[in-house]
């Protein structure tokens, strides 16, 4: 029987594909990462060379696939994707290495995940490329370099933190993406809107950007969200009326904070009374992993000064009490 989960994944993902801005000036905001990759790509297709190897990070859904694919468009070249876990064996990375064309841009999403032994090859891939591998096995195995044709290794993380020294040093060109602000997010929505042929309201791209968290592809889910409301309704356009109670049925609040947040913070607030609380501990709390809730909602409700990290673990902060309603104990209670 076909996975219903699977499908949705799949409709999710080409409705992403269909949403990607192509090129460099139709990719809204991250403006200085924009200008000094103009100027980086410019000068290489100026001498005729492949771009520097890019790395890039930030939290998930700010545009890192986007980029590498922007990049890849404006040098002219093809974009094999890859997912760092996926590069189970040395052999499997020798095998799109070899498959690159002159300049191409390989693409490896969460490259914090690479297998130690496969990272030891890309090094001399990035660096000389080239690429020793062994054939053969016991008394007969031995070693043999292939010389790989230049490409731009275009890495993506959302935890920088964790990669190693050597690969980090690899990169010549380290770009760090943020979240974007409401007035960028509204300019997304109403260009989601264009392609998807709604209407959508000044204020209406207001509620939706002021509640996606800074990151594009909430911002993407929502108007889809929210257009089946304006269609079901029969009005046509989202409006910010719309948008409210749409939102408020999906479960996002006033500020974009949406389930598992909110249990997040419930659990520092209400049970563990703003005391410190071990990463494990939150995960078993509120039944999410533990990679999730770093990646995902800890930095979204850190730069909004909903939480913080300490040595001993996350604390909600007053905002946290206040936001959500909790009475705090006097410090002498704890
Ligand atoms: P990441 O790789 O960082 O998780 P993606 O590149 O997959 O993020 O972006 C997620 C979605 O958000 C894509 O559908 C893309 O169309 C949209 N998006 C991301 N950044 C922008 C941007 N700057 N302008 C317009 N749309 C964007």
């Amino acid at each position: 029987m076909a996975n219903p989960n699977l499908n949705a994944e799949l409709r999710e993902h080409s409705f992403e594909q269909s949403l990607r801005p192509l090129r460099l000036n139709e990719f809204i905001g991250q403006q200085k990462i924009i200008d000094n990759l103009s100027v980086f790509i410019k000068a290489a297709r100026m001498r005729s060379e492949s771009l520097d190897h890019v790395l890039l990070s930030g939290p998930p859904g700010l545009g890192k696939t986007t980029l590498a694919t922007v990049i890849a468009n404006e040098m002219g070249v093809s974009m094999r994707p890859t997912i760092g876990p996926v590069l189970e064996k040395p052999g499997d990375l020798a095998g799109l290495l070899t498959n690159l064309e002159e300049g191409d841009v390989l693409f490896i999403d969460e490259i914090h995940r690479l297998n130690p032994i496969v990272e030891e090859y890309l090094y001399s891939a990035m660096e000389d490329f080239k690429i020793d591998i062994v054939i053969d096995s016991g008394p007969n195995a031995r070693s043999v370099q292939i010389e790989l044709k230049r490409f731009t290794l275009v890495g993506a993380t959302t935890r920088k933190g964790l990669l190693t020294a050597p690969l980090r040093a690899r990169f010549g060109i380290d770009l760090r993406l943020d979240y974007y602000d409401t007035e960028l997010l509204q300019l997304i929505a109403r260009r989601t809107a264009s392609i998807l042929n709604i209407g959508l309201s000044d204020k209406g791209s207001f509620e939706i950007a002021r509640r996606s968290r800074g990151t594009p592809r909430i911002v993407n889910r929502l108007v889809r969200r929210t257009r089946d409301f304006a269609e079901v309704e029969g009005t046509g356009e989202i409006t910010d009326i719309l948008a409210d109670r749409a939102l408020n049925a999906l479960d996002v609040d006033s500020n974009g904070l949406d389930d598992m947040d909110i249990r997040i913070l419930n659990v520092l607030t209400e049970l563990y009374k703003g005391k410190p609380v071990g990463l494990g501990t939150l995960a078993v709390a509120v039944n999410e992993e533990k990679g999730t809730i770093e990646e995902v909602y800890e930095p979204f409700l850190i730069q909004e000064g909903f939480l913080q990290r300490t040595p001993k673990g996350r604390v909600a902060t007053q905002k946290a009490f206040e936001y959500l309603g909790v009475k705090r104990d006097a410090p002498g209670d704890l």
